[in-house]
C-alpha cells in the first residue's frame, strides 16, 4: 500500500463512504470539495465533522489535507434546481432538473490538476450507475473516457476509482458497515448530508433531510433495504423510530 489517493468528498454518504474505502487502501488520502453555489451548501459543513470522526477511526495517520475549491461558474451556464431555487422535476429528456451539466467532468479534470501539483495518481469519486438519478457524467463509461482523457492530458498514468459503480444505496450502507462496523455508519448516518434542499433540521433514521425530494428519498430507501439485510446489526436502524 503505497500509492497516494485524492477522494472527491462532498460531504455526502456516497463521498465519505469513498472516503474510507480510500483510507483503507492508499497509504496518503487527501480530500477536495467544490463549492459551486449548490442550495445544500450546508453539506461542507459537514465535511469537517466527518474528517475529524474518521480520524478518530482506524485510520488517523493516513487522512491528509483537504481542500475546497470554488466552481461557481456553473451557475453562470444556467440554471438547475441543484443551484437556484425552483421546483424539482423531470426535463423534456427525461433527466431530473437537478442535473447539472458538465459538472462531474469539470470536477475530475480539476481534481487530475490538483493531483498532479501534489504527486497523486488516484482519485477516487463516489458515482455510481446503479441507484441514480440517470446523470450522464455518472456512467461508467463516461469516467473510463475521462481517465483516459485526463491521463493524456497531463502525461502521467490517472487512475479513476469508483468503488460504488455497480452498487445501490443498500449495498453503500453495506459497505461503510464493513469498513468501520457501526461506528462508521453512525457517522455517516448522523454527519453526511444528502438532501437536495439542505434541510437538517430532523434527524430520521436514515440521517438529516426533508424525506421527500429524489436524494433523501433514495437514500431512506436504501436504508430501509441495509437494515431489513442486517437487522442484527443495526437493531435500532427501523424506519419505526
Ligand atoms: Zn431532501
Amino acid at each position: 500500500m503505497s500509492r497516494r489517493a485524492l477522494v472527491l468528498f462532498s460531504g455526502g454518504q456516497d463521498s465519505a463512504t469513498c472516503l474510507a474505502w480510500a483510507l483503507s487502501r492508499y497509504a496518503h488520502v487527501e480530500t477536495l470539495g467544490f463549492d459551486y453555489g449548490q442550495r445544500h451548501r450546508v453539506e461542507l459543513d459537514c465535511r469537517a465533522r466527518l474528517r475529524e470522526g474518521l480520524l478518530r477511526m482506524q485510520w488517523p495517520g493516513q487522512l491528509g489535507d483537504d481542500h475546497l475549491l470554488t466552481v461557481d461558474v456553473l451557475g453562470q451556464l444556467g440554471t438547475s434546481a441543484m443551484t437556484d431555487y425552483v421546483a424539482i422535476t423531470l426535463q423534456s429528456d427525461g433527466l431530473p432538473n437537478t442535473f447539472v451539466p458538465g459538472r462531474n467532468l469539470l470536477f475530475f479534470t480539476l481534481a487530475a490538476g490538483l493531483a498532479y501539483r501534489r504527486g497523486i495518481d488516484v482519485l477516487v469519486g463516489g458515482m455510481s450507475q446503479t441507484d441514480y438519478s440517470g446523470y450522464p457524467d455518472c456512467r461508467d463509461n463516461t469516467l473510463k473516457a475521462l481517465q483516459v482523457a485526463l491521463s493524456l492530458g497531463i502525461d502521467r498514468a490517472l487512475t479513476l476509482e469508483t468503488p460504488l459503480m455497480w452498487r445501490d444505496k443498500a449495498a453503500t450502507w453495506a459497505l461503510a458497515d464493513e469498513l468501520g462496523g457501526s461506528a462508521l455508519v453512525e457517522l455517516i448516518r448522523r454527519d453526511s448530508h444528502t438532501c437536495y434542499l439542505g434541510q437538517r433540521d430532523r434527524l430520521h433514521p436514515w440521517g438529516h433531510g426533508c424525506g421527500t425530494c429524489p436524494a433523501c428519498k433514495l437514500r431512506a430507501k436504501g436504508w430501509d433495504e441495509f437494515n431489513r439485510r442486517t437487522p442484527v446489526l443495526h437493531p435500532a436502524g427501523s424506519s419505526a423510530v
